[in-house]
């Protein structure tokens, strides 16, 4: 069931999960501000989510009251792995589904970035 990308955040939401060491996750990289880790059901050969450590539902939350540090951090944080799993010359797709429309499952802000293959048009 989709949530709301602006409703209040739920300190018991999966990835919330995953930042405490509740659960584990298949890291790729950290930085003060950003984990990144696979995507547990992969829907392309490279499926990784990038969240932010802070705790900011969706999209519309984070980015309009994340520090521009955390800003800054985060963003560094998804090019970074772009360029760890090598796929800056072939390319790949970032995504984030916000709120009930888009579908976000994960009432925790995320970046899907896909690659490995050619995507088609759409994916998601
Ligand atoms: P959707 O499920 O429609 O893609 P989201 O944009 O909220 O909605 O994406 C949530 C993503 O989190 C999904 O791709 C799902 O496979 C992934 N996911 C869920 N639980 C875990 C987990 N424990 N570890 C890694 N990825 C997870």
């Amino acid at each position: 069931m989709a949530v709301s990308g602006r409703g209040p955040y739920d300190p018991q939401n999966i990835f919330a999960k995953i930042l405490r060491g509740e659960i584990p996750c298949r890291k790729i990289y950290e930085n003060d501000h950003a984990l990144a880790f696979h995507d547990i059901a992969p829907k392309a050969p490279v499926h990784v989510l990038i969240i932010p450590k802070g705790a900011y539902v969706s999209f519309a939350d984070f980015s309009s009251t994340a520090s521009d540090a955390e800003i800054a951090g985060f963003t560094r944080a998804v090019g970074q792995v772009a360029s760890l799993l090598g796929l800056e010359d072939a390319g790949y797709r970032l995504l984030s589904n916000m709120g009930v429309a888009a579908g976000q499952e994960v009432p925790h802000f995320h970046i899907h970035l896909f690659g490995g293959a050619a995507l088609g048009p759409m994916l998601h």
